[in-house]
């Protein structure tokens, strides 16, 4: 995937070129509501709150992006693509 690519930008309301930006994901905060509810439930008796994942793996996995417009320095937040392995490269 190329480092910018022209995109939509909704701010702008027109396709102007975006630089690509790929999202990692933070480590969970302990304070946010879902974490605390977390920590409640896996504390003391009774394991686990969520089912263990059955079934295979899906062989290919949603990369998160982040698109940041060049003339307005919006970003806006795609679905992402799907992709076994993703990097983004310079092209002139
Ligand atoms: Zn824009």
């Amino acid at each position: 995937m190329p480092k910018e690519i022209k995109a939509y930008c909704p701010s702008c309301k027109k396709h102007t070129l975006h630089e690509v930006e790929r999202v990692r994901k933070k480590k969970a905060s302990e304070f946010k509501a879902g974490q605390r509810r977390f920590r409640r439930a896996t504390s003391g008796y009774g394991g686990f709150p969520r089912p263990k994942y059955e079934g295979r793996e899906k062989p290919t996995k949603r990369v998160p992006l982040r698109l940041r417009c060049l003339q307005c320095k919006k970003a806006t937040t795609p679905k992402g693509i799907r992709a076994k392995k993703f990097e983004l490269v310079e092209v002139q």
